[in-house]
């Protein structure tokens, strides 16, 4: 395509992909799959490589989340809270782990966790006791949902040890409280909802606490808002033993890998085994463990480049994408 082209079509894509941004983030009523809206991301992302100039200061590429529209008062992260890079081939994962290894060298380990398709948040304990959850929002700006995580059994209210600090992870809604949900909401004649992810999301950016106790949400936390060195932390997969240790919930299926073949099988394995899981997963998220390699490496505005989600290939048909007229 001529350069005029793409300018054209990539103005068309960032007023698309603003409003399906807009509809599953703020609205968390996705109109298309995430597929789709995956595919059309790529295609931005490749017209800005080719041509920064044609990307605009307010671009979705460069963006976290939505617009934290709701009634909720708002929370200022002390540290932003990110997405992920995403990757949907084995290529990709190796381009990833090549740059890693440019940085870093050879000498360290990933860790392999699944992706859980839910919402991000944030939980803020002071002397051991919960203060204050928070939704990702924009990644900076997130909306206080304290009193419905607080409905959240998983979410501890005190933690074993007095300690001040804050957990990141996600909360989400296993499969069969979705189906039931989504059953008596059909019985009701009311809208059903898409995924377990905008169900999660729904349930818990409702103003009635009421709402979310009665949805039976769950949450893994994967992560501290700090690199943990206050508490001896050196690595991110001693962070996860140590949220355990604390009360939290953390997901045991983890995997410390040592090389990219070991990486490979913990995907294979996973795109396995993923329908017998009683909750969603999107994909995997292969970290660097060690601290300072991550701090080594950075973040960009949007994702961490220590870290990067690898997509499971779409459970949707997707056909003709580039052929959307999305002038319409
Ligand atoms: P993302 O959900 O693809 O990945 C980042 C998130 O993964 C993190 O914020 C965290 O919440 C989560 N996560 C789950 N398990 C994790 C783990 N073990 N470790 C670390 N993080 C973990 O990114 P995003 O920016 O939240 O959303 C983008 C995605 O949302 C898109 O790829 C698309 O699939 C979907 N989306 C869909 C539409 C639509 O219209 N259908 C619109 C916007 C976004």
């Amino acid at each position: 395509m001529e350069k005029v082209q793409l300018e054209q079509r990539a103005a068309e894509l960032n007023k698309v992909l603003t409003q399906y941004g807009h509809e599953y983030y703020d609205l968390d009523a996705p109109t298309v799959p995430d597929a789709i809206y995956d595919q059309l991301m790529k295609e931005l992302i490749e017209i800005e490589e080719e041509y920064p100039d044609l990307r605009f200061p307010d671009s979705p590429t460069q963006r976290v989340g939505g617009q934290t529209l709701t009634a909720f008062e708002k929370v200022t992260h002390d540290h932003p809270m990110l997405s992920l890079g995403d990757t949907f081939s084995e290529e990709d994962v190796r381009a990833f782990d090549e740059r890693v290894r440019q940085n870093i060298g050879d000498n360290f380990r990933y860790v392999c966790e699944l992706k859980i398709d839910g919402l991000a948040i944030s939980l803020k304990y002071v002397d051991g006791v919960f203060v204050q959850g928070a939704t990702r929002g924009n990644g900076t700006i997130g909306e206080n949902i304290t009193e419905n995580l607080k409905t959240v059994r998983s979410v501890p209210l005190r933690l074993t040890k007095p300690v001040t600090l804050e957990a990141r992870g996600e909360c989400y809604m296993p499969k069969r409280s979705f189906n039931n949900l989504n059953k008596e909401r059909a019985e009701r004649e009311e809208n059903l909802f898409a995924n377990p992810r905008n169900a999660a999301a729904g349930s818990l950016r409702q103003l009635d606490p009421k709402i979310a106790a009665s949805r039976n949400l769950s949450t893994f936390m994967y992560a501290l808002g700090t690199n943990g060195e206050e508490f001896g932390l050196t690595c991110h997969s001693d962070a996860l033993d140590f949220l355990e240790e604390l009360g939290f919930r953390s997901n045991h299926e983890r995997r410390i890998c040592t090389s990219l073949d070991e990486v490979f099988a913990y995907i294979e394995e996973w795109t396995e085994k993923r329908p017998t899981l009683p909750y969603e997963i999107d994909g995997i998220v292969i970290k660097v463990d060690d601290y300072d390699q991550q701090q080594e490496l950075g973040n960009t505005v949007k994702v961490p480049r220590w870290s990067i989600a690898y997509k499971f290939p779409a459970e949707e048909v997707v056909t003709k994408v580039l052929d959307i007229d999305l002038t319409v």
